[in-house]
């Protein structure tokens, strides 16, 4: 488990720094300590050796010891260079083998530490010479007593300590990660229920989010489950809608087949009727496959420079037709404005746009259609005086197969809610937006912007051709 493994990091880092630490403090006491003794027994020696004589003989005479500080713990031993014991402190004289065997023919001065029956000691040997001949060895040891209990009681603590802090290492980081890695386990919980019971509604719970990168976690992952939620469902009411748009004219052919085999005539009103329908079927098929191109920006458009008010001017033209005595249709403002782009799928843009104006005003209304210059863009304006989207629905009047709830109650020649996105995706792939603003009761304005041709940007191409 994470967990586990991350406390024991946590706790054998904890345990090696207090260990490094705890080497390096004990070592600094021990040096320290066995200098003073080391200093000590130095300056004892100093001072017996200002009292030492040689005679002529070249034998070596110790007038008498000085008195020795009792609590240092100091014994004092001359050697002449014979191996005879001169002279020897009080309570040394008991012992009558040298402190040190081995420094008594060393050449050099030296600092050991050996065991004296049974007692820890260091030991100076001082060889002495007079006048570059051996005059004996001095010894002046001293018990180590002191410091070996102060060392021992350091171990003591240091290992204590050592221990103590990776409990406490490990208790402290068991528990902070714990806390911290809480909302892991929620969200192996709820990812186990989504899969479990195939429901992307729920969420992750919290109450209060850390403010880290598990916090972050959680947010985002909600925030993927709230999109996928979205798209597996705007996929599935996709899919009804669809079958429900394929279904009405499917039974409507079905059942008109049916009836005239059943007459076994061919009845010319129901050849209309079964035509009509294939026909519908035809453009929901079109405008289904146009759609799915158009989102995922794979429509084939043929972009090349375009007036846009020719092509403005010859969308009324048509469009007057269907109008007919029902609705004026006023050109309120045109500039002469050139854009890059596909014409065929515009115009289909802006006949859909009329045609929808001419087919949700009712009679008596009027349509206001200008197209200007706004800075780098061309503005085309559609405006009706028909009843207008209600707020409710505005959000979603781009949406695939949307309509308001009056249309969708309309006759069965309405469309089928697809035109309005066609627009939106052909617009989107050139570059452009496509608004709505509506005030129901009053009517609805379709603003699409696009941007303008750019000649400089084409003559670099045709010099790079
Ligand atoms: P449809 O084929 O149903 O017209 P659209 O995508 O073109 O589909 O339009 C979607 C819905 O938007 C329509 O069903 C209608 O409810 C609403 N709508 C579009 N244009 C207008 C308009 N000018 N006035 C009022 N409602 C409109």
């Amino acid at each position: 488990m994470l967990r586990g493994r991350l406390t024991l990091l946590y706790s054998t880092l904890m345990g090696g720094v207090i260990l490094l630490f705890g080497m390096a403090v004990y070592a600094l006491v021990n040096v320290t300590l066995v200098n003073q003794i080391d200093d000590l027994l130095n300056n004892t020696a100093e001072d017996i050796l200002e009292i030492a004589r040689v005679d002529a003989v070249g034998e070596l005479t110790i007038l008498r010891l000085p008195p020795l500080d009792i609590s240092t713990n100091v014994y004092v031993q001359v050697w002449d260079r014979h191996g005879r014991l001169i002279s020897t402190s009080l309570e040394s004289a008991q012992f009558p083998e040298a402190l040190d065997n081995q420094g008594l023919v060393s050449l050099e001065a030296n600092f050991r530490s050996i065991d004296y029956h049974g007692v820890h000691m260091r030991v100076l040997s001082l060889p002495l010479s007079v006048g570059g001949r051996d005059a004996g060895t001095m010894q002046v040891a001293s018990s180590l007593a002191v410091v070996d209990s102060v060392r021992e009681d350091l171990l003591y603590i240091l290992i204590m300590a050592a221990i103590f802090a990776v409990i406490i290492a490990g208790i402290g980081s068991w528990l902070t990660i714990e806390r911290s890695l809480a909302p892991l386990d929620t969200i192996l919980a709820t990812t186990e229920q989504i899969n479990r019971a195939d429901d992307l509604s729920r969420r992750i719970p919290y109450k209060h989010l850390p403010n880290d990168e598990v916090g972050q976690l959680v947010l985002a992952f909600n925030q993927t489950l709230e999109r996928l939620e979205t798209i597996f469902t705007s996929q599935q009411r996709f899919l009804a809608d669809v079958s429900h748009e394929l279904r009405t004219p499917l039974t409507v052919i079905k059942g008109n087949v049916g009836l005239m085999r059943r007459m076994n005539t061919v009845d010319e009103e129901t050849l209309v009727s079964i035509d009509q329908e294939a026909n519908r079927l035809t453009r929901l098929v079109g405008d289904l496959l146009l759609l799915a191109q158009a989102e995922t920006g794979k429509i084939p458009l043929q972009k090349d420079a375009l007036e846009l008010d020719s092509l403005l001017f010859e969308v009324i033209q048509e469009m007057h037709i269907l109008a007919g005595d029902k609705l004026m249709l006023k050109l309120s403002e045109i500039d002469q404005i050139q854009i890059q782009g596909d014409r065929d799928r515009l115009k289909q843009v802006l006949l859909n746009l009329v045609s929808n104006a001419i087919q949700y005003t009712p009679e008596g209304g009027e349509i206001f259609l200008s197209l200007s210059k706004v800075g780098k863009e061309a503005r085309l304006i559609i405006r009706d005086t028909g009843p207008g989207i209600p707020a409710e629905d505005l959000p979603h009047i781009f949406d695939r197969f949307y309509r308001t709830e009056k249309s969708r109650t309309r006759s069965k020649a309405s469309g089928f809610g697809l035109g309005l996105s066609i627009a939106y995706w052909i617009i989107a792939n050139h570059d452009g937006k496509i608004d709505v603003e509506s005030i129901e009761g009053e009517g609805s304005t379709f603003t699409i912007s696009l941007p303008l041709f750019d000649s400089r940007k084409s003559k670099h191409l045709s010099v790079e051709d």
